[in-house]
């Protein structure tokens, strides 16, 4: 490249707004359609297993706590965020949200349990989310 056309580079790029964001004090969020931590609705889950037999890494669990009620526990540190348990529930009680900042000092915090909706309603993740 020529002196010139180089010169021409530097001086056009010194206006231009960075391509690159300013991670972490800009977080401008996921785009639709990416695969981070699960979520879990036990409201619709029939517990069926099959996000259990499909997942590639064995990283979910599904346990019925009460009579047709089911809570489900995720091993983070397994989980390689493919979304098959996602694609294959039934009732579309998973679903692949925009959080992925997931990185923790205790191995132990990366189980992460949604427990069954049997009173509140409210997804209560155990530790570690
Ligand atoms: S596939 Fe869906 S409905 Fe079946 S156990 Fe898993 S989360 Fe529940
Ligand atoms: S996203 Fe993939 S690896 Fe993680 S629990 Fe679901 S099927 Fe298993």
């Amino acid at each position: 490249m020529r002196p010139g056309k180089i010169l021409r580079t530097v001086l056009g790029s010194i206006f231009k707004k960075p391509a690159t964001q300013d991670y972490p004090h800009n977080k401008s969020g996921m785009p639709k359609g990416f695969r981070g931590k699960l979520r879990f609705d036990s409201e619709k889950c029939i517990g069926c297993k099959m996000c259990m037999k499909d997942c590639p890494s064995m990283a979910i669990t599904i346990r019925e706590v009460a009579p047709k009620k089911f809570e489900c526990e995720v091993d983070l540190s397994k989980c390689i965020y493919c979304a098959q348990c996602v694609d294959t529930c039934p009732k579309k009680a998973l679903e692949a949200t925009g959080e992925f900042e997931l990185a923790q000092l205790d191995i132990s915090k990366l189980k992460v349990i949604f427990h069954a909706n049997i009173d509140s309603g409210l997804e209560n993740p155990a530790q570690g989310s």
